[in-house]
């Protein structure tokens, strides 16, 4: 992974003032996003304990001494730790009388229990709530990252679009997108949904030997990182002429999604931005067939904070990057789906993707 340098001096010292604001005495982050967050270093997820112990006086990363070359220096104490020592009683050295532990939402069990067991003091809870709490608003430069992988991801679109699909299954369309996500300038990518006829009623369908015939609708769903910032972004082509039903369907959603994209402004309830969405499929008939939330947040996860679903109130902030991805599923026959990453800016919303939305004919 290209990991562009953040200044972690100042993530450190926002996370600090979290924990002190929830009288949390020691934050401890495994594997998963948080731990690049705070510190550019991804842990790899091996049975050799990795750790970012953090209380308000000290920052240290124990970390295997056979993996401590990784780390590039940052605003903590590298300690990395060799074959024969025990690094959970370092990491229980290091925050010593904590009352008040969070601990990262990915970190494996056994870490979890044996920490428990020397840690006989402390109570411990999720961390999940801090870090999101960090990590919801992005600085411009993650923004930059976003714009680069959703531009990246348009280019894949318009290779797409020129491609012949019929006679071809949705693992080959799969295999080029994922090649291609690569080419226009991923570091890898993620996820591939390619789902034709009656799989794109499944709106995560896993692409298989089907072969795709000139009627289908295809939906194409897939993402990549860039950076370590995610892509995900959504078409949807038909092969050949569509059917009136197949344009109707498909209008309904473009319309949807406009209409949740035109909501989002600073200060607007991502229940509202859903709602939005969901009125327009309610109103031309299809309502039961939307039987998803209207987005996710994105970063250095393709699914995080906030959620666009009716049940969070919490208002959107400029700094925040969503999807908007409504669709209309009918089970049995086919499926329609547009997304785009949006970002809320100072006065508005910035659409990072620019592709084609249109019920593009292709074959
Ligand atoms: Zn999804
Ligand atoms: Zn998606
Ligand atoms: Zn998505």
């Amino acid at each position: 992974m290209t990991s562009p340098r953040f200044d972690y001096a100042s993530r450190l010292a926002r996370a600090r003032a979290a924990m002190e604001e929830r009288g949390v005495d020691a934050l401890l982050l495994s594997v998963g996003p948080d731990l690049p967050y705070l510190t550019g270093y991804e842990a790899m997820p091996l049975e050799r304990l990795t750790m970012f112990a953090v209380t308000a006086e000290d920052a240290v990363l124990v970390v295997p001494q056979l993996e401590a070359p990784r780390v590039e220096p940052g605003p903590f104490e590298t300690r990395p730790w060799g074959e024969l020592e025990d690094p959970v009683r370092l990491v229980a050295g290091i925050v010593g009388g904590a009352r008040s532990v969070l601990i990262g939402d990915h970190t494996w069990a056994t870490f979890v229990l044996s920490l428990q067991e020397a840690l006989p003091e402390a109570r411990f809870g999720p961390a999940g709530e801090l870090m999101a709490s960090l990590r919801v608003r992005k600085e411009p430069a993650e923004v930059d990252l976003l714009r680069q992988a959703a531009q990246a991801a348009d280019r894949v679109l318009a290779r797409l679009a020129e491609v012949d699909m019929a006679a071809r299954t949705e693992r080959e369309v799969a295999r080029l997108v994922a090649e291609w996500t690569v080419e226009e300038g991923h570091d890898v990518d993620t996820f591939k949904i390619v789902a034709a006829g009656p799989n794109a009623a499944s709106p995560h369908h896993e692409p298989t030997d089907r072969v795709i015939e000139r009627g289908d609708v295809v939906i194409v769903d897939f993402g990549g990182r860039l950076g370590g910032y995610c892509s995900d972004t959504t078409r949807t082509f038909v092969v050949g002429d569509p059917t009136p039903e197949q344009e109707e369907v498909h209008a309904v959603v473009l319309a949807a999604q406009r209409a949740a994209a035109q909501a989002v402004r600073p200060g607007a309830i991502p229940a509202e931005i859903d709602a939005a969405a969901r009125r327009v499929i309610g109103e031309a008939g299809y309502g039961e067939y939307f039987i998803h939330r209207t987005g996710h947040g994105i970063g250095l996860e393709v699914h995080e904070h906030p959620y666009i679903i009716e049940t969070n109130s919490q208002p959107v902030e400029p700094g925040m990057a969503f999807s908007i991805e409504p669709g209309i599923y009918l089970p049995g026959r086919f499926g329609v789906r547009i997304e785009d990453i949006v970002v809320v800016t100072d006065d508005g919303v910035e659409i990072l993707n620019d592709s084609d939305r249109s019920l593009v004919q292709i074959g």
